[in-house]
């Protein structure tokens, strides 16, 4: 058997810190080698303090970010594929998949990870990278297709596993704020969160033992969370020990050459080992 690697493919900087961050720190810390892509640089958001970037140092702030984030988390530096933050439905789709299918020959994760086509609360930049995600990994073992790519150093691959990154309904409505839907708001427009029914989520990954890297990889992205807290980190920690968001990470087997769960799996390379 291959060494365990895991591949997770998201938007933005900052996508994988509160969904994955435990996970990815997980499978790190056992030893999997850990790649995160991610397709912007997540410069059309908002910034959360004004001393800590200007629009202009924007992309290059939030990839300082990400990278801290990463080191974090124990896994390889980021890889980008120099998109523009907004633009991902605008792109040459078919250069977009096919950017992922060569990383895919490249790395050779046995699981990869993204998100599912609700794109957890409809952004269409999320839903974009996860039909990208969800066509490479289709493509990425058809010798047939992107046959350029190919040489000596570039076979293809067959992934084993494609997950999406889910949220629990019963989350979702945990997080309902004075009967309001939860929801992320965009230019003063909510973009409710989708919830999913216990029973559609196949894996789910209890991530108490990382906590630390979790909490410590979302602060790094301090242009979008903010740098002031009335809580230190044990504090922090504490606090998301007692918080089902933060201490379980939820996900929906989509693809498998291993077989199908009976019962919730609690290992993304459940049936590789
Ligand atoms: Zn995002």
């Amino acid at each position: 058997m291959s060494k365990l690697t895991l591949m997770a493919i998201f938007a933005h900087p900052d996508d994988e810190a509160f969904g994955t961050g435990g996970s990815l720190s997980k499978y790190a810390a056992e030893g999997a080698d850990v790649y995160l892509v991610t397709a912007t640089r997540g410069e059309a958001g908002q910034i959360s303090e004004p001393d800590l970037a200007t629009a202009a140092d924007l992309p290059l702030v939030r990839e300082r970010e990400l990278r801290c984030a990463c080191q974090v988390y124990g896994i390889h530096p980021p890889i980008f594929l120099d998109y523009v933050d907004g633009q991902l439905p605008n792109v040459h789709q078919g250069q977009a998949v096919g950017k992922l299918v060569l990383l895919i020959r490249q790395f050779r994760p046995q699981v990869v990870i993204s998100f599912g086509p609700d794109g957890i609360y409809g952004h269409y930049d999320h839903i974009a990278a996860s039909r990208w995600a969800t066509i490479a990994v289709d493509l990425a073992g058809q010798p047939d297709c992107f046959p350029h790519h190919l040489d000596d150093d570039c076979r293809p691959h067959q992934v084993d596993k494609l997950y999406y990154r889910v949220l629990p309904q019963e989350q979702v409505e945990g997080m309902s704020n004075r009967g309001e839907p939860p929801a992320v708001m965009m230019d003063g427009v909510p973009f409710y969160f989708n919830g999913h029914p216990i029973e559609s989520i196949t894996t789910i990954i209890r991530v108490d033992d990382y906590l630390e890297q979790k909490i410590r990889g979302i602060s790094c992205h301090a242009t979008q969370v903010g740098r002031r807290s009335d809580l230190d980190l044990a504090q922090k920690i504490d606090l998301a020990r007692q918080d089902a968001l933060s201490t379980t990470e939820c996900f929906t087997l989509v693809r498998s050459s291993v077989g199908w769960p009976e019962e919730k799996e609690n290992d993304l390379f459940a049936g590789l080992r």
